[in-house]
């Protein structure tokens, strides 16, 4: 095993903040208990995100003050939840936060516009709950990422239960989470026991940056796999788990105008039996934990490590750390990253239904009562599972022939269609949150793009291809929540009314987009887009997707913008 290269730049200031206090407290619980502090410090702010924690500032109030508000995300290994814990989390969202509940694209909760004195029961009562939040955002390994369908069979059980044991095995052991969110006791940052804390796996500066990890199980790309640090793409053989192939180095993260930042594809790295997959997972992190840049946040990903040193390398540093060859990966194939909408019946003869969950906001509107009606469905079925897809939407799940229709029936009284839940490119789409939580949100995405949907498809009925699915995805900002840089057509915020537009990616999440247009107003988006459609639906093969008419035949007239300022 070789070791990291030595760096002469300077270590940036998160560095220096895990090397200061590395059981991550901070100052978190004694702001948290002084009722006069309106927030936490900038220091504080970092360390709250090891604990799922973000602090934000309603934006559309900045005009006349500031008001801090916190986002709190849950770890939840393959997004599963019981109902016992959805009523929890509904509970939690209505007493403590928005009154909704956020399905993020990496299959969590997240709860918005808790306000400080709520931070701290939410916190205490999500762990009650069984669901914690350590780990969800920070430097370490986030939620872990596992295809929550085909629903039920004996190899999608071992692939969740992995997720769960990769989960627990890649959790940092600092004591501060539960002191300061279930004891609610400030650490001792001076003890000698705390100031010398070294993580066992971690170390004492945990990783230069996130790291994010998914289980998948071909055909179904329901995790857009190649987008994660580290991959496991499910190898079976009579309904088990015998290994998996080893996939790495991708992400979508990118800054405008930033040429040294870029979103790329994961490569695959080779094939592994099931019993390593600890040791592997365990490599591949500290791999990124020993050789990514500490120097430069934005360039701190794995992904930069793959890009410039290699797989070759790459492999072989692995190999080293787990003392063990890599074999050749298994040959796998991915036809769609998609969902499939409404009720199906699982290998066990269970039944489960996939609801469509618009941007990912499960809410109650004046028509929709979708908030409610999971609710009542938990509370009415508690043999239910809910699982959260990455494509942010609920999966009902373990439903009996008996329960089917009384579940479908309570969802109709409460205005939640179980088929034809929406139209066609809004069941493809995803968005971020972006205004008016997400302080880096550039533009307006989830609270935009259904609107802007309906205008795509009004178009696209103009246009006659009103049948066709796109699959169209936002992000206010270029980090790529919500994985524009794989959509068919991606828009990036810029600046308020502003987006980046990439097009070009395909339905199974194995090819990038490329950017189209720097720049455009949201008020010209379908004056930009007609003649190219119009183009797509004259030139395109039969059943030829719009991604991949882009790549077959518009890059070759037009070429897409190289440098993506
Ligand atoms: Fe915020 Fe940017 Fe992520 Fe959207 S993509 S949620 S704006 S960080």
């Amino acid at each position: 095993m070789s070791t990291a290269a030595p760096t002469e730049k300077k270590p940036s200031r998160n560095e220096e903040l895990k090397t200061a206090i590395p059981t991550l407290a901070g100052n978190i619980a004694a702001t948290l208990a002084d009722s006069s502090a309106a927030c936490f410090s900038a220091d504080d702010e970092q360390f709250l995100k090891f604990h799922g924690i973000y602090q934000q500032d309603d934006r559309d109030l900045r005009k006349t003050g500031k008001l801090y508000i916190w986002m709190i995300r849950g770890r939840i290994p393959g997004g599963v939840l019981s109902a016992k814990q959805w009523i929890a989390m509904d509970d939690l969202a209505t007493q403590r936060a928005n009154n909704t509940l956020r399905v993020t694209t990496r299959q969590s909760i997240q709860f918005h516009g808790v306000v400080k004195d709520r931070l701290g029961p939410l916190m205490k009562e999500i762990n009650q709950a069984m669901v914690d939040t350590l780990a969800a955002c920070g430097d370490v390994n986030r939620n872990v990422m596992a295809s929550p369908a085909p629903a039920i069979s004996v190899a999608r059980q071992q692939v969740f239960e992995d997720s769960k044991l990769v989960s627990e095995k890649l959790l940092p052991q600092t004591k501060a989470y539960h002191s300061i969110w279930v004891d609610g006791v400030q650490l001792n940052l001076d003890s000698a026991e705390n100031k010398d804390f070294v993580d066992p796996l971690y170390g004492k500066t945990y990783l230069p940056r996130k790291f994010k990890t998914a289980f998948v199980i071909p055909p179904v790309n329901d995790v857009d796999l190649f987008t994660n640090c580290l991959g496991f793409v499910a190898i079976i053989e009579n309904d088990q788990v015998v290994g998996y192939n080893l996939t790495a180095g991708g992400g979508m993260g990118r800054s405008h105008g930033n040429t040294i930042t870029y979103p790329r594809l994961a490569d695959v790295v080779g094939y592994f039996p099931r019993h390593r997959l600890v040791d592997v997972a365990k490599a591949v992190l500290t791999v990124h934990r020993d050789f990514g840049d500490r120097t430069d946040r934005k360039h701190a990903r794995l992904k930069y490590v793959l890009q410039e040193k290699g797989v070759e390398w790459f492999r072989a540093e692995v190999e080293a750390r787990i003392g063990a060859k890599l074999e050749d990966a298994k040959p796998v194939r991915f036809i769609t990253t998609s969902d499939t909408y409404g009720w199906q019946k699982g290998m066990d003869g269970k039944w489960f239904l996939t609801l469509f969950v618009s941007s990912g906001r499960i809410k109650d509107t004046e028509t929709v009562l979708q908030k409610t009606a999971l609710r009542r469905v938990a509370e009415r079925f508690d043999s239910v599972e809910f699982r959260l897809s990455a494509n942010q939407n609920v999966l009902l799940c373990n439903v009996s022939d008996a329960e089917k229709d009384g579940i479908t029936a309570l969802l109709h009284e409460h205005g939640v269609k179980t088929e034809k839940q929406a139209g066609i490119l809004h069941l493809a789409a995803m968005s971020c949150p972006s205004m008016p939580t997400c302080g880096l949100g550039l533009a307006e995405s989830e609270r935009f793009l259904p609107s802007l949907l309906d205008r795509i498809q009004a178009l696209t009925a103009e246009v006659g291809i009103g049948d066709q699915e796109i699959i169209i995805r936002m992000t206010g900002c270029p980090n790529g929540c919500a994985r524009p840089y794989m959509a068919e057509i991606g828009f990036v915020g810029k600046g308020p009314g502003r987006y980046q537009v990439w097009l070009g990616g395909n339905e199974n999440g194995t090819r990038l987009n490329k950017v189209w247009k720097e720049m455009m107003k949201d008020t010209e988006i379908e004056t930009e887009l007609r003649p190219l459609l119009l183009r797509y639906k004259s030139e395109r093969l039969d059943g030829e997707r719009f991604g991949d008419w882009v790549e077959r035949v518009f890059w070759k007239d037009q070429p897409p913008v190289t440098t993506a300022s």
